[in-house]
Order: structure tokens, then C-alpha cells, then sequence
């Protein structure tokens, strides 16, 4: 069963990430679906600010992990779009972040399938138009 939200408009976002973080309580796996531009950066950004931090959220692009600041709590943001094996995500020692009880947002969480952690928030983002998206929002 999922909660939906929809989107219409990036102003809309922030109210929708405070929503997702009400309803996932003590969650600290996010998982995200979605095609590319579909929005999952995006919406892990205003999440994030939501948190508490005040950098800039980038998609990590040379890198898998980006950690961020949250009122001095670490927060993980993955991409693992461009790995080609599993074995990468053991080099970063992906478990020490998964199990480390801070919050994890992970992208393209197809390309690591079976290192995802239990009980996590899966949030699958459709594309309605230009400006408009779809969450779907789950707890597992
Ligand atoms: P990738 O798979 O390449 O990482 P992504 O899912 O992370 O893609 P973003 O990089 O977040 O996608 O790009 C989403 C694009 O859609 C941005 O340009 C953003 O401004 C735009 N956008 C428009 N409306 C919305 C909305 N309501 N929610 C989220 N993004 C939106
Ligand atoms: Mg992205």
C-alpha cells in the first residue's frame, strides 16, 4: 500500500518532502525510482534541506556517495546509476553507510539489488507532465 502525493510545480516540493519525512518517522533507508529526470535529485535536495542542511545538494557525479550536514547529523546521498558491478558498491563499503542509522538517499537502488537494507521508504516518482509528478510513497 502507498501514499500519494502530487506535485505540481518544483514550489510545491519542500511541503511534499515535509509530508515524506512525517510519514516515514524513524525510516532512515530512502529509496528512489524513477526514469532520468524524473526527479529523484531534485526531491532529495529539498528533503535535505528539509533536514537541516544548508549546502548544496548535487547529484554525486565522480564520485557514488556525497555526505552531507544536517544540524550535525551525517546525511548519505547515492547515485548508483553509472556503477557497473556490485562489487563497487563493496569498495565504498556501502554497508557502513547503510547500517550506520543515519539517513541514507539512495538513487538507482536497481543497480545494487540485494544490499538494500530490510525495512526502508520507497518513493517512485512518475512523470505527469512538464512541471507535475506523482509520489509514491512506501513503507517496507
Ligand atoms: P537522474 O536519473 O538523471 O539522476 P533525476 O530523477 O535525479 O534524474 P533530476 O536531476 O532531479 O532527475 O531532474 C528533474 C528535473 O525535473 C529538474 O530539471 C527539475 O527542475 C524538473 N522538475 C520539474 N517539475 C518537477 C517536480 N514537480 N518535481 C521534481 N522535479 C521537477
Ligand atoms: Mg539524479
Amino acid at each position: 500500500e502507498s501514499i500519494k502525493i502530487q506535485v505540481n510545480g518544483l514550489t510545491e516540493l519542500d511541503l511534499a518532502a515535509r509530508k515524506i519525512l512525517d510519514l516515514a518517522a524513524h525510516a532512515h533507508i530512502f529509496i528512489f525510482e524513477g526514469d532520468m529526470g524524473a526527479g529523484k535529485t531534485t526531491l532529495i535536495k529539498s528533503l535535505a534541506k528539509v533536514m537541516g542542511v544548508t549546502e548544496v545538494v548535487s547529484s554525486p557525479t565522480f564520485s557514488i556517495v556525497n555526505e552531507y550536514d544536517a544540524k550535525g547529523k551525517p546525511i548519505y546521498h547515492f547515485d548508483f546509476y553509472r556503477i557497473k558491478n556490485i562489487q563497487e558498491a563493496y569498495d565504498i563499503g556501502y554497508e557502513e553507510y547503510f547500517y550506520s542509522g543515519n539517513t541514507c538517499f539512495i538513487e538507482w537502488p536497481e543497480k545494487i539489488e540485494g544490499l538494500i537494507p530490510e525495512h526502508y521508504i520507497k518513493i517512485s516518482i512518475e512523470t505527469l507532465a512538464e512541471n507535475e509528478r506523482l509520489l509514491s510513497i512506501s513503507k517496507i
